[in-house]
């Protein structure tokens, strides 16, 4: 007699819808009216794969792109063509120049320092590049500030080889919709802005376009909302579909009796007597070790049928247990809970971090399956 064994997966897959992508694109569009919708692409678009993420967003009509660094940059080139502009909100760096003028990049200008570095670079090359202006107006991380921002603007002849085709700046409380600092960095911004030549202007990242018109000046730079990070609760927010789930096979359940512990240093404790399911996915696949279930914190939880199954236990490297006592149906090896999807910004709460941060760790280790519109 023949032995059964069901055919299922130990690993886990990472699906990535790009249909709800290019709705996500397409929402924010229709919000902004005229104004162009760059889309930040930086850590390989937020970990979900920058070749598939920049061809759905190019043929969505996105053709202005944000990266980190430009190594990024570089790589996006390749898989957009030559048509779209690729910032790179790092800077120029003298080491990188080689690359920025290869792969046709434009350098974010953050400071005095860097326009004179990207002025210099200008001379060889004859016609002026091209690159956006960074001003500080609260953050204060990258950008000009006040004082150098005067010296920029009266030093035209710099300002004309830097051959700026955009003039932004960025938003550090956006998700706050009552926080006084985003109506003063409007201020301050449209203030500092009229100090140079006039550019397209850019302030809004995700959050930054649902605080309405006034934000959205000549072109907005969503990330996380194109995949499916809802930085606003209003309902908005309620028109961005996600797009990530990370889908965890069932690779074994077990029944643990009460007065016993669950995983690494025993850290869960059965309080009754229960029945757990054990997963093909920990913190190398992108599950946080801050999910773990340890009794005194908030539970971080999966959705298994439609129901919330709670972690239980240290997650570790390869794998998570998750409490199915509650499931009215037995479950069997092979099927699957789901992480993030629907539930992503509140997953990323219960795990002591944000949705940015919960995508860019995912794992490489998935399976990765992106789905188009059928
Ligand atoms: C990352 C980033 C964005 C995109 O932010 P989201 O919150 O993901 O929309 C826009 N602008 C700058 C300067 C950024 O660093």
């Amino acid at each position: 007699m023949a032995i059964e064994f069901s055919k299922y997966s130990a690993r886990s897959t990472l699906r990535v819808d790009l249909s709800a992508l290019k709705h996500n694109y397409e929402t924010l569009k229709k919000k902004v009216g005229g104004a162009t919708v760059a889309a930040s692409v930086k850590a390989d678009a937020y970990g979900l794969g920058i070749k598939p993420v920049a061809r759905a967003l190019y043929g969505a009509g996105c053709r202005v792109f944000f990266v980190a660094t430009a190594g990024e940059g570089k790589i996006l080139r390749e898989h957009v063509g030559d048509t779209p502009s690729i910032y790179l909100l790092n800077g120029p760096a003298s080491r990188d120049l080689r690359l920025i003028f290869g792969a046709d990049l434009k350098p974010v200008i953050n400071s005095l320092e860097q326009a004179r570095l990207w002025a210099s670079a200008a001379d060889p090359v004859g016609s002026p590049p091209f690159s956006a202006i960074h001003i500080d107006t609260g953050m204060n991380r990258l950008g000009f500030d006040s004082d150098e921002l005067t010296s920029l603007a009266r030093n035209k002849k710099m300002f004309e080889k830097l051959g700026v085709d955009l003039v932004m700046s960025h938003l550090a409380c956006a998700p706050d919709t009552s926080n006084p600092l985003n109506k003063e960095q409007l201020n301050r911004f449209r203030r500092a802005s009229s100090q140079l030549p006039m550019k397209p202007l850019s302030l809004a990242n995700s959050a930054g376009i649902f605080l309405g018109k006034p934000y959205h000046f000549q072109m907005v730079r969503p990330g996380i909302a194109l995949y499916g990070g809802k930085s606003s609760s209003g309902p908005e927010a309620s028109a961005i579909r996600s797009v990530v789930s990370l889908l965890a096979p069932v690779i074994q359940t077990r029944n643990v009796k009460a007065g016993e512990t669950i995983g690494y240093d025993g850290l869960f404790k059965t309080e009754r007597d229960m029945k757990v399911a054990v997963l093909a996915a920990g913190y190398a696949d992108g599950i946080p070790i801050s999910a773990s279930g340890i009794g005194t914190k908030r539970a971080a939880y999966g959705t298994l049928y439609g129901k919330r199954v709670p972690i239980v236990g240290r997650v570790s490297m390869d794998l998570t247990i998750v409490d199915i006592s509650k499931m009215e149906k037995p479950i069997n090896a092979g099927e699957t809970v789901e992480f993030f999807g629907e539930h992503l910004e509140r997953d990323a709460s219960s795990m002591e971090t944000i949705s940015y941060e919960l995508l860019t760790r995912l794992g490489q280790r998935c399976r990765r399956e992106y789905l188009t519109a059928s």
